[in-house]
């Protein structure tokens, strides 16, 4: 059987459902396709639940802080049951029925299954077929990459979703992975009250981002009891009663509760069927030009493009793809000013390029610093004022490439930084406009004032 659309979209995840939603509001004939449920990975395991948890293990830090501001640091009140009560109502956020009728009020054709292209402009679910008219837009995401590691197979282990739908407090967790993901749950679990401890094999945590980041990420988990390992391998895993044990590269054996493997995500391409349209099946992702266009009748959006695996960047790719399809002028996709946010406590958000990133690319930089606890707001906040701004500037042209806000807000403090990058505004506009007293944002004017060859 074959059903004709204007557009099929294949995965109905943030990405897939906006593109989905936006076409069909101009009036065009789409069918979305959605193996499991619409919205994807971000409102049911990804941002939202993982933010909500994070809110939660912040008051309690938060709360912890109060005697040490008194003067007082002897109060550490167990808040583990009330925070285990908040982390399970996290888990029960969206709900995908009415993702659907939305789709569907707005004339969209839904159909739940596992689609897979069959040539240009052909989606096969089951034994339906779907031809487009205008193209077919893949939508579909990434899943947890699980490493080859021995004995892995022969324990029970968390990925994102097992730690988001978790109703029961481990006494203690091991992490494998200290990126975004990794680092973000280990604090939440340490602040709930596990014995957490995280391995990474690079040698700071964070590794994308600024080494100062992840080294002062690391500085706070050590004093919140969160047992950091960088530089370390994981050998093996087995089963130890009810525990797991983890055989480490270097020292002691980890033992613990619960495993989370936090390694990456990855995307499987074969089972998408790419070959019938002529992309490598064996990619991490596929290639699409600045209109997010990949191959006849073909679009590709979100974490798929191994652009940027962030919900603004699906967002992002979602709204130039769709007005593409529409025949509407867009500005092309650029991601010189990719914001990025580990919403850890201090935050950690960086946009453009690093100062390692920038000088591979043969800038021959400016970088200046300010310390969040010397300003005045540090200052007053006193207890949980780590943070710091890095600012990367490229002289010759006088404008930020790359910029790094560390701190309670850094990732709404990001927000001036991501427009200096996009805006291209010029260091000498920046360093002369007013900043309101006392923000952690006048920290931004302090690492402009600091501007040095390095
Ligand atoms: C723990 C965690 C925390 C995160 N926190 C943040 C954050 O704070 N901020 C942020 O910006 N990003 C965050 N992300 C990343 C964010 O979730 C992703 O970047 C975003 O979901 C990508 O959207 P997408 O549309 O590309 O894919 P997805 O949301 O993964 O959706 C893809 C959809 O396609 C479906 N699908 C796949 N294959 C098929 C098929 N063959 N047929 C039919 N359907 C199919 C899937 O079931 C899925 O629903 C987080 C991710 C994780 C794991």
């Amino acid at each position: 059987m074959t059903d004709t659309a204007d557009v099929i979209v294949l995965g109905m995840g943030v990405g897939g459902e906006l593109l989905a939603e936006h076409v069909a509001d101009a009036g065009l004939d789409v069918v979305g396709i959605e193996a499991k449920l619409v919205g994807g990975e971000c409102p049911y395991w990804g941002c939202i639940p993982t933010k909500m948890m994070t809110r939660a293990a912040n008051a309690l830090a938060e709360a912890r802080r109060v005697p040490h501001l008194a003067g007082n640091s002897t109060v550490d009140p167990d808040w583990s049951p009330v925070a285990a009560r908040i982390r399970a109502e996290a888990t029960d956020t969206w709900d995908d029925r009415v993702a659907v009728e939305r789709f569907e009020g707005k004339g969209g054709r839904f159909v739940r299954g596992t689609g897979r292209l069959d040539g240009p402009g052909r989606v096969q679910v089951g034994d339906r077929t779907f031809e487009a008219r205008r193209g077919v837009v893949l939508a579909t995401g990434t899943r947890p990459a699980i490493p080859p590691l021995p004995g892995l197979d022969t324990v029970e282990f968390w990925t994102n979703r097992e730690a988001v739908e978790a109703e029961e407090l481990p006494g203690s967790l091991a992490v494998l992975g200290g990126g975004a993901v990794g680092v973000e749950l280990a604090q939440v679990f340490a602040r709930f009250g596990s014995k957490v401890t995280v391995v990474e094999r690079s040698e700071r945590l964070l590794p994308p981002e600024e080494p100062e980041a992840g080294a002062l990420v690391a500085k706070v988990f050590a004093r919140e009891g969160i047992d950091v390992r960088a530089g370390v391998g994981a050998r093996s895993v087995a089963p130890a009663a009810d525990d797991v044990e983890v055989e480490l590269d270097d020292g002691p054996p980890l033992r613990a509760e619960r495993l989370l493997v936090a390694t990456g995500r990855r995307t499987d391409l074969a089972p998408l069927g790419v070959a019938s349209v002529g992309i490598d099946e064996r990619a991490h992702s596929i290639p699409v030009d600045d209109r997010l266009r990949a191959a006849d009748r073909l679009w590709a959006i979100g974490d798929v493009t191994g652009l940027g695996p962030f919900t603004h960047i699906a967002v992002y790719q979602a709204r130039i793809a769709a007005a593409d399809i529409l025949g509407e002028d867009t500005p092309p996709a650029e991601y010189r000013a990719l914001p990025r946010v580990t919403f850890t406590d201090p935050e950690v958000a960086a946009v453009g390029l690093t100062e390692q990133r920038a000088r591979e690319q043969g800038i021959e930089v400016r970088v200046g610093m300010a310390d969040l606890r010397t300003s005045s707001r540090g200052w007053i906040h006193k207890v949980g004022n780590d943070g710091f701004y890095k600012v990367i500037e490229d002289p010759r042209r006088g404008v930020l490439v790359g910029a790094t806000s560390v701190g309670p807000h850094g990732g709404e403090t990001l927000g001036l930084l991501t427009l200096a990058v996009h805006a291209e505004v010029p260091v000498d506009r920046l360093r002369w406009m007013i900043y309101a007293y006392p923000t952690f944002h006048r920290g931004i004017e302090d690492a402009l004032r600091n501007l040095r060859e390095g």
